[in-house]
């Protein structure tokens, strides 16, 4: 009997069992994956993690742009 050796954990939200494969791990899905964030954010822990601000373009600040403001 060959052995895999397939990581495999538990879901620390509902302990259910998942696979290293899993796009959401170590979480079982993404919804347990939220309610851990917001556990931590709760928590008020200190994550220093990277942030990713990718999402907000850097704007820098240009004469046109304090005009266009009412
Ligand atoms: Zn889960």
């Amino acid at each position: 009997m060959p052995r895999k050796r397939v990581l495999k954990l538990r879901c620390p939200i509902c302990k259910k069992a998942v696979r290293s494969s899993n796009p959401e791990f170590p979480f079982c899905s993404e919804r347990c994956r939220t309610i851990d964030l917001g556990k931590w954010a709760s928590g008020g822990y200190v994550i220093s993690s990277p942030v990713k601000d990718a999402e907000e373009p850097i704007r820098e600040a240009t004469p046109e742009d304090s005009e266009g403001e009412p």
